[in-house]
């Protein structure tokens, strides 16, 4: 093992490669709030990658319901079993803005644990039954209530579910990759996206078992792995609808409640998925505590019990929720981009407009501006461009509302 930077851990990790970042990194934001779990996300990807013999209970993107639903059945709970120290504490005292924004975690991640447990492999984990793949929608709808006659309010909701969508999320030390003992992953250079080498893999899932998020699925028809390989053609640019540009993944650009906008992590502020992720801090990682740095990140739920959020989001969880609920200028008018067009947005600016609305709102002053956000492609020229405020028209009075 060597020692390389997680910085969602705030901290050094043990880790079987050296650390090497890639130039920019696959990254998306999922506003939680908005998803109304209708799947299209998941047939997206099932229609263009996974509808062929071998691969009937592959769910590469797949939408579950928490606190009870997951896909392979109970993924969540049975990896963070295998964690679990009873010293799994996040330090939030002091952050650094570029190495811990989050705090520090002490607890073991997936890589640590199987050092610690000397098991001789180089993270834990467990391969699912065939039968823990079964019913990829359980707990569907299934809410947490204690008590018949309560009713749900924010801050907390006492009857409670939401839904979290989850693909691979083409980690920075990737579980699968390094559980492979043929090299046959890998993580590209270029982008960040990390492959199973179907010439060379050999199905001998250690990715299946050591990655912590299940997102590697064995191919009986084949008899090999398969995973996410994140609509790299589309990334390339190499659909002809978006003329040679980057564009972002099926599954993204499917997304009917808008809460989806993929893009790259990298250096440039003005980036609206390194806007969102690094600098209001907004979006967060699901489970960094297995220490593989995912990149898909997730505005928080609002209103779900804070303490179930902070085991999953870590403790970014409060300040995003606040954040999200009276959002700021800049905030709502980089919202408003989500979905407005399947070309990648490399960089965003905003054309202000006047003071539409204001009052209130949980106890903060809202104020909403109708400003033009625009979106600009890999060489700069604009992609898209949208208004904070639907625009509102008025016809000749010979057409009628009232019909
Ligand atoms: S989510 Fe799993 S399959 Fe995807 S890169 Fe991370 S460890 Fe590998
Ligand atoms: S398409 Fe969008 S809104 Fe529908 S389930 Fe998927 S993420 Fe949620």
């Amino acid at each position: 093992m060597t020692l390389v930077h997680n910085w969602h851990l705030g901290r050094r990790m043990e880790y079987p490669y050296f650390e090497s970042r890639p130039k920019r990194q696959f990254a998306a934001v999922f506003n939680i709030n908005r998803c109304i779990a209708c799947q299209t996300c998941t047939m997206a990807c099932k229609s263009a990658w996974t509808y062929n013999k071998g691969q009937e209970y592959m769910w590469w993107n797949n939408v579950e319901t928490k606190p009870y639903g997951g896909y392979p059945q109970s993924w969540d709970v049975k990896t963070l079993k295998l964690i679990d120290n009873g010293e799994n504490t996040w330090y939030t005292d002091e952050k650094d803005e570029k190495l811990s924004p989050y705090g520090v975690y002490e607890g073991d991640t997936i890589f640590e644990a199987a050092a610690k447990k000397n098991i001789n492999q180089w993270a834990v984990g467990y391969i699912p039954e065939d039968k823990e793949w079964r019913a990829p929608n359980f707990g569907e709808d299934v809410a947490k209530s204690n008590k018949p006659d309560e009713y749900s309010s924010l801050p907390e909701h006492s009857r409670w579910f939401f839904y979290i969508q989850r693909l691979c999320n083409h980690c920075t030390y990737p579980g699968c990759l390094a559980a492979c003992p043929r090299k046959a992953i890998y993580k590209r250079k270029e982008d960040g996206i990390v492959l199973i080498d179907q010439k060379r893999c050999r199905g001998y899932r250690k990715c299946v078992e050591q990655c912590p998020y299940k997102k590697p699925m064995y191919r009986g028809l084949t008899r090999v792995s398969e995973k996410c390989i994140a609509c790299y053609p589309r990334i390339e640019g190499r659909d002809p609808l978006t003329k040679g540009r980057p564009m972002e993944t099926r599954c993204m650009a499917a997304c009917v409640g808008q809460i989806r906008l993929q893009g790259f992590l990298d250096d440039n502020p003005k980036n609206p998925v390194t806007w969102l992720i690094k600098h209001d801090k907004l979006a967060l990682p699901l489970y960094p505590q297995f220490g593989t740095e995912p990149n898909i990140y997730y505005i928080p739920p609002r209103w779900a019990p804070r303490s179930y959020l902070r085991q999953m989001f870590g403790p970014g969880v409060d300040e995003a929720i606040e954040k999200f609920m009276v959002p700021s200028r800049e905030r709502l008018a980089v919202l408003s981009l989500f979905r407005m067009t399947q070309t990648i947005i490399f960089e965003y600016k905003i054309e202000e407009g006047p003071k539409v609305f204001e009052t209130t709102i949980h106890g903060k002053k809202f104020e909403l501006y109708n400003d033009t956000v625009i979106g600009l492609g890999e060489d700069g020229q604009e992609v898209v461009r949208t208004t904070v405020e639907e625009p509102v028209y008025i016809r000749d009075p010979k057409h009628y509302n009232s019909i």
